[in-house]
């Protein structure tokens, strides 16, 4: 299939030539032309299986054919859950728009808000947007948003969860009830599903799992290592392996912080990305591991969302999330776009449970390999360590488990997201 045959519009033919695609990708074909119809779609894809492109270009070519008011109201608006997804977005509706008519601009929280209002005041057709900032300039009278008729939740599953959700019901408040709804993410919680549904309107499900390429150029790997030896191992996998550009993921800000500070010392360029960090730390600390400068990018799940990291070669769980859909999304940090990836899990004892709530999730028993001297003694405890304050305990209850254990097709990776998922074990990343 060709991406000619989705219906797309000349001026967006050539934006998609101009960038290198030559084929639409599952998520896009299979997107695409009901987006095109004007449908709500509910799309679970892998990421960096192209679904930006999937609901970015049908858009474009929705708003271009559209009418034209010549003072520009917000038409379309893009919600994500961080920052850096939502510039990235706004970086491919640059590209993909390039020959159409359109204005596309991006407003998140943690910088000045006045360079934002500015650009809104000039008139934007797309709006990608994180909410808490969104609210904000709502609340202030600095936007509109009667004239939206396409709404996409992008990480759909991230922006429904308890930490987002109040948000995204204000939102939906001040949005025209007649609009078109995209819902894109790679995993769907069954209550997730249900709140999407009450969003949506008679949509069409698009599923691109099964011939998904990335996850299976994704390599992945457990490597059993003693808790307290773990900054050790993953110095002498950098150093020694001569490795140039790798993602870590800690589940917890302090973790990443402490980790970073340990990499620097032995010599390793590094710099950490999280919640607690200003925007202009986040913008730099990425900007600087995408140019190379930097070797190690230490992040919690704030960076497992969406980010589109080119041919990102390795990334390394640090620690085990305990949100098992979270190994999901980090590991999607790799293997991108067809490339190859490596996915290395530093397992201690107690993070049992979690490797197995993953195993669970993805059907797949991960292959273990030990690494001489990192061994974990072999009569540690594999009860799970308190998590620091702020964080929750697991809730994973023997009904919620042996409700999970049926719902795996073996061959597709990454089935469906578990029932009874607790949400509120977020809070400290
Ligand atoms: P996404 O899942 O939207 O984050 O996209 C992942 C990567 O795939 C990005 O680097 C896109 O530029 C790239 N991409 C998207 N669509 C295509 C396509 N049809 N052919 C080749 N690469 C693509």
């Amino acid at each position: 299939m060709s991406f000619n045959s989705l219906g797309l519009s000349d001026a967006l033919l050539k934006a998609i030539s101009k960038k290198g695609y030559t084929t639409p990708s599952p998520i896009q074909q299979k997107a695409i032309p009901p987006i095109l119809e004007g449908k709500d779609v509910l799309a679970s894809a892998q990421t960096g299986t192209g679904k930006t492109a999937g609901f970015t270009l049908p858009i474009l070519q929705l708003l271009s054919q559209g009418k034209h008011l010549s003072h520009r109201p917000i038409r379309a608006l893009i919600l994500t859950p961080t920052r850096e997804l939502a510039a990235q977005i706004l970086a491919n509706i640059k590209e993909y728009s390039e020959f159409v008519n359109l204005r596309s601009a991006v407003i998140f929280g943690g910088v000045n808000q006045n360079p934002q209002v500015s650009q809104l005041r000039q008139g934007i057709d797309i709006l990608v947007a994180t909410p808490g900032r969104l609210i904000d300039l709502q609340n202030q009278g600095l936007i509109s948003l009667s004239k939206v008729e396409i709404l996409v939740l992008d990480e759909a599953d991230r922006m429904l969860d308890m930490g987002f959700l109040r948000d995204i019901e204000r939102i939906l408040k001040v949005l025209p009830p007649k609009r078109q709804n995209l819902l894109f993410s790679a995993t769907f919680s069954k209550d997730i599903k249900k709140l999407a549904m009450g969003i949506l309107h008679h949509p069409v499900q698009v599923e691109a799992t099964p011939e998904n390429t990335t996850v299976d150029a994704i390599i992945q790997k457990i490597y059993p290592c003693a808790k307290e030896k773990k900054t050790e191992l993953i110095i002498k996998l950098i150093t020694e392996g001569n490795w140039k550009q790798i993602l870590v993921f800690t589940r917890t800000k302090q973790g990443a912080n402490k980790l970073t500070e340990s990499m620097i010392s032995s010599g390793i360029k590094a710099a950490a990305i999280h919640g607690n960090k200003g925007q202009g730390a986040r913008t730099k600390a990425l900007a600087g591991f995408k140019d190379g400068s930097l070797t190690a990018l230490v992040a919690t799940d704030i960076a497992a969302r969406g980010l589109d990291i080119p041919l990102l070669p390795h990334v390394v769980n640090f620690e085990l999330p305990n949100i098992p859909e979270d190994y999901v999304h980090r590991i999607g940090r790799t293997g991108r776009a067809g490339a190859s990836g490596e996915a290395i899990s530093l397992f201690s004892p107690d993070e049992t449970v979690f490797l197995r709530d993953i195993e669970k999730l993805v059907g797949l028993k991960l292959p273990k390999e030990n690494i001489k001297g990192f061994e974990p003694d072999p009569n540690a405890s594999t009860e799970p360590i308190k998590q620091g304050q702020g964080r929750q305990q697991r809730n994973s209850t023997p009904k919620a488990k042996s409700a999970n254990s049926s719902s795996r097709s073996s061959n597709n990776s990454f089935g469906p997201r578990r029932p009874n998922q607790n949400n509120d074990r977020r809070s400290n990343r």
